[in-house]
């Protein structure tokens, strides 16, 4: 049995979700301990013990401590199974993160899935709906994995209640990836999601990105009324390259002002152009598990803990060669061999 210890290195719930994915993938029961030690309320909370009952589920696993606020699971998994699934969090937690989880198990099965997620879409501190279609989905694609994704409902804090339903294609045959180069910019957009909330934030946003990145562009193209069923606000600014898309967000908080809401999304644009490294920290940590099985290479900025800490749990699952090389102005060159 794979023992885990969840208070290493970011000590949050990633430990947990690469874990049950891995212990999917390669067949091999893992104990976890001290689930989540590093963060205010340990233990399993909604959106992690989804994940768990979801993971479960797809590989007909044995699984001990499956309650919330459980610091201890033990996870025996038989099996993946593709076919037609629901995963309700119940809570405005993030069913994207839920998803994180099973996508890698049910990606490389040659029957197709498809897989209906509800709770949160949008949410601070995890990929929201949009940046798994739009940056994310097309890395897979380039390793031969077809993804598709569609959105019924937002789930945007603190309501949640978003609706998705994801497509997975049967697998065929994986490529390597290799992403090196930051390349020539094609496009900023901004994009501004908002329910049930005054249109003025929506104009505030959007001319503060106007004015802050010098952009030309069309109010009518960026701004995305969505159904929901609470209020909500999140920007996002998609920066295309010839290499690849990568999208930024700033999530709105009750009191938080419509430009310092731009402003946060602004700010992480700025740093992604002046940094020029292809793959931005986020892509990064969520390409770690698909790299392993497509290999290749891509450069990535200074490591966050988050891949620092997913690239540890790869390696009690898995004999990998990941290969890490500073380059300079801290970028890093990972090669998965
Ligand atoms: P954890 O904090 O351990 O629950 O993991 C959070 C996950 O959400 C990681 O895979 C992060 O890369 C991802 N994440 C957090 N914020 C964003 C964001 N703004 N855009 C995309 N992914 C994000």
């Amino acid at each position: 049995m794979i023992k885990i210890d969840g208070s290493f290195g970011e000590g949050g719930g990633q430990i947990l979700r690469s874990s049950l994915t891995l212990s999917m993938l390669t067949n091999q029961p893992f104990q976890i301990k001290n689930i989540r030690a590093n963060r205010k309320k340990p233990g399993l909370l909604r959106q992690h013990l989804t994940a768990v009952k979801a993971a479960a589920t797809i590989s007909g696993a044995k699984v001990e401590g499956d309650f919330l606020t459980s610091t201890t699971l033990t996870f025996s998994p038989k099996e993946i199974e593709s076919g037609e699934f629901t995963f309700k969090v119940g809570s405005a937690g993030s069913c994207m993160l839920v998803l994180q989880t099973i996508l890698p198990a049910l990606m490389f099965q040659d029957q197709s899935s498809k897989v209906y997620l509800e709770g949160g879409t949008h949410n601070p501190m995890a990929p929201p709906f949009d940046f798994l279609k739009k940056s994310f989905l097309p890395i897979l694609e380039k390793m031969g994995i077809s993804v598709h994704m569609e959105i019924q409902r937002t789930g945007f804090y603190p309501a949640g209640g978003g609706q998705v339903c994801v497509s997975i294609a049967p697998f065929k045959k994986l490529s390597q990836v290799s992403i090196l180069n930051f390349g020539q910019v094609l496009q900023i957009k901004p994009k501004v999601f908002h329910a049930n909330l005054p249109f003025h934030i929506v104009q505030r946003e959007l001319s503060t990105i106007r004015k802050k990145l010098s952009l030309d562009f069309d109010d009518r193209d960026s701004i995305q009324e969505c159904k929901s069923i609470g209020p909500g606000n999140v920007v996002e600014i998609e920066v295309t390259t010839d290499q690849i898309s990568q999208s930024f967000y700033g999530f709105s908080f009750h009191g938080t002002k419509a430009e310092h809401v731009a402003q946060d999304c602004i700010d992480q644009v700025k740093y992604y152009l002046e940094e020029k490294v292809p793959i931005g920290e986020h892509l990064c940590d969520q390409l770690i598990i698909p790299m392993v099985y497509a290999k290749g290479s891509f450069v990535s900025s200074k490591l966050s803990k988050h891949t620092k800490t997913n690239i540890e749990v790869v390696q009690h699952f898995m004999d990998v060669n990941i290969e890490l090389e500073e380059l300079d102005n801290d970028q890093v060159l990972l090669t998965f061999q």
